[in-house]
């Protein structure tokens, strides 16, 4: 690895990934890579955990055909040197503000869209002119297999590389002396990332994960609600970051809201035989989840099959915030629903605990949406529907709080991946006299004057 990062350091230090040229030609070159590779990378998705091509489709290459689409157009704009104004003690002068690469950029994946959260950071360090070492998740041994063939097959290492490996081959990794990294997964594993960059002191984006309310308000569009819900909260089996982790339904709808649930899940036929759904990660992912099935709780669901790592869609009702389901992030197809009747007391629940990633609200209700916004934080959001702000390339994803730190997608990637070098440009025909020595009386209350204090 050390040998790598050398390689890669002395490919950066030579000035070869600078040139706009260079770097829109990489991701064209990268685009036409994936497509090649598109029904190979479906096909192991596919064995990994049995997520079907049109989820697959939608969920990993949509958004990294977007993203790469968005890099190539704009990146001309993104990086272009930026003029800023001079203040009166630095006249006569230039200033500039001048996007540049970090350098050797090391991106770690997550299972959950193995392709997608390994191929989106790494355009966008591509964009910003750094190299990258990928490291994509050792839980998804087939598409990490293929991602690596691709990209070795295509790329010359010292500019674009695949670690394939686990919690052994990413420590070491972590040990290297990088100018980025990128980390996308759980929250104990960002703490020990972001330890390990700074004893390097090493800038990080990290993609964190955590419980992400659903709240829905007696003044929702219900039927709207829990189809936008029973989609986001089951598509690849519960195990997305930003799905709705848990539920707060006013009351007063309880009973309606619980009667359409039913009928939407029946509806949207959630089933590996006819590929709209997927297996859970592991045997032990499934161990953990079934865990936290109260039986007596059980509304919907609750059946498993631990051969096929298979957990149907799961609803429970009367759940309090002491029962397990709502200790951690769930990231399995498990939805616990609790009642509210003071909104009020909603908001500081979500407040008493880590800021979400996500968060989402159901209501007409301009003022309420005002309060959620305002009074809450989390990383980012909708107002009536759940998961699709992630597509929107114009809105930079991330978390905050436990849920992360920094953010990516669009132009926000190419600033993760990027230095902002502020340089002043002076000419030599003119000599501002003020602060040289000998300090004397007149210059200081020359200064005074010019500064008006
Ligand atoms: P994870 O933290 O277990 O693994 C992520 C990466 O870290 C993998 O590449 C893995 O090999 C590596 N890793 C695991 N343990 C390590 C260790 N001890 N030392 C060094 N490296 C280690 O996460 P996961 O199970 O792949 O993904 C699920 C989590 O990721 C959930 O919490 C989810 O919310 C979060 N997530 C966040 C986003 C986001 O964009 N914010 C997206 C997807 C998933």
């Amino acid at each position: 690895m050390k040998a790598l990062i050398e390689e890669q350091k002395k490919y950066f230090n030579s000035n070869i990934t600078k040139p706009l040229s260079f770097r829109i030609e990489q991701l064209r070159k990268l685009k036409s890579v994936i497509k090649e590779y598109e029904k190979e990378l479906t096909e192991a998705v596919f064995k990994d955990f049995q997520k079907g091509g049109f989820n697959t489709f939608l969920s990993e290459f949509g958004g990294a055909y977007t993203d790469l689409d968005k890099a190539v157009k704009s990146l001309s704009k993104w990086a272009k040197l930026k003029r800023v104004g001079t203040n009166m003690l630095n006249f006569p002068a230039g200033s500039y503000i001048l996007p540049e690469p970090l350098g050797v950029c090391l991106v770690i994946g997550a299972w959950n869209y193995p392709i997608n959260l390994t191929l989106v950071p790494a355009i966008a360090a591509i964009a910003a002119g750094n190299t990258v070492v990928l490291k994509p998740s050792e839980l998804t041994v087939h598409t990490t297999a293929v991602l690596a063939k691709m990209i070795r097959k295509n790329f010359d290492p010292a500019f674009f590389a695949v670690v394939e490996g686990g919690i052994e081959e990413t420590t070491e990794l972590l040990d290297q002396q990088f100018d980025k990294i990128f980390f996308t997964g759980s929250v104990p594993v960002g703490r020990i990332v972001y330890q390990a960059a700074a004893k390097n002191l090493v800038p990080v984006t990290l993609e964190l994960g955590g419980k992400s309310p659903l709240v829905i308000a007696p003044d929702a569009n219900l039927k709207i609600c829990v189809k936008r819900l029973v989609w986001g909260k089951f598509v690849n089996a519960g195990q997305t970051c930003i799905a709705p982790d848990y539920v707060f339904v006013h009351k007063s709808i309880e009973r309606e809201f619980l009667q359409r649930l039913k009928i939407e899940i029946e509806a949207a036929k959630f089933s590996l035989a006819n590929q709209n759904y997927a297996q859970i990660i592991s045997e032990k992912h499934l161990d953990r989840l079934v865990k936290m099935i109260e039986p007596a709780k059980v509304f919907i669901g609750g059946n498993y099959n631990r051969p096929n790592r298979l957990l149907s869609p799961t609803v429970m009702i009367n759940v309090s915030p002491d029962d397990k389901v709502m200790e951690d992030e769930i990231f399995g197809p498990i939805l616990p629903v609790m009642t509210y009747e003071d909104i009020n007391q909603v908001v500081s629940f979500i407040k008493a605990r880590p800021k979400p990633l996500a968060l989402y609200l159901f209501s007409e209700s301009k003022s309420l949406q005002k309060k959620f916004l305002h009074e809450i934080s989390f990383g980012g959001g909708m107002v009536n529907d759940v998961l699709m702000h992630f597509v929107n390339d114009d809105l930079p994803f991330g978390g905050v709080g436990t849920s992360g730190i920094g953010n990516y997608h669009g132009e926000a990637g190419f600033k993760a991946f990027s230095h902002y070098k502020s340089v002043m440009r002076k000419n030599t025909w003119f000599e501002f006299p003020l602060k040289y020595y000998p300090y004397q009386n007149w210059k200081f209350s020359l200064i005074k004057r010019l500064l008006g204090v």
